[in-house]
């Protein structure tokens, strides 16, 4: 078995003028990729090499396969942080039930958005940050290169933000906070969040 590049959910132009078409094309189709192909590689003739892609990357971690866990691990959160964003000219609203939670913890949504920028804007070197719910309460955590809260049982994550300077700097060059504020004021899949909250 090998595992799959997932279609992306939307069209390489759809994230313009906030992410443009020539990101997502390298982001999707080199970095995405890529990590699919190498990770296919390390697994062919193993033992795990069957596991579906959640139980490899835990199989990983938990046996410290290393580079196999930073690149199974980078399959599954680019496939999160596509559907944690929306097609720009479709902003979603926050669905109620996600809304009562993020009222709770956060104060509101502007302050929810701006706890997002401000975990990216102080992530050092590459990594995620990521909208979780861990002990009932949501959270804004970072994870640095491939780390994701999947491999932790009390985390859900909810959304996910791509720091990595591939994922802006053809776009906006050093200028993280730009891509910061783009994705978090009208790019992000409110809806995904409020289902991955349902589903957990
Ligand atoms: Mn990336």
């Amino acid at each position: 078995m090998t595992i799959q590049l997932p279609q992306l959910p939307y069209a390489e132009d759809a994230l313009a003028p906030y992410i443009s078409a020539e990101t997502v094309s390298f982001h999707y189709g080199k970095h995405h990729a890529g990590y699919v192909q190498k990770t296919n590689e390390l697994i062919e003739g193993q033992p795990y090499a069957d596991l579906p892609l959640e139980e490899l990357i835990q199989y990983a971690h938990d046996n410290n396969l290393g580079l196999l866990f930073d690149h199974a691990a980078q399959i599954w959160n680019h496939t999160f942080f596509w559907n944690s964003l929306t097609v720009a000219e479709q902003p979603q609203s926050v669905p109620d039930s996600l809304r009562q939670l993020v009222d709770r913890d956060f104060g509101s949504v502007e302050a929810l958005k701006a706890k997002l920028v401000r975990k990216g804007m102080t992530t050092f070197g590459s990594g995620w940050v990521w909208l979780i719910l861990e002990n009932n309460r949501l959270d804004v955590i970072k994870t640095q290169n491939a780390f994701t809260p999947l491999t932790n049982p009390n985390q859900t994550p909810l959304l996910c933000l791509d720091i990595w300077e591939h994922a802006y700097y053809l776009d906006v060059q050093n200028r993280r906070l730009e891509y910061l504020k783009n994705v978090t004021e009208h790019l992000l899949n409110w809806s995904f969040a409020a289902q991955n909250l349902e589903n957990r």
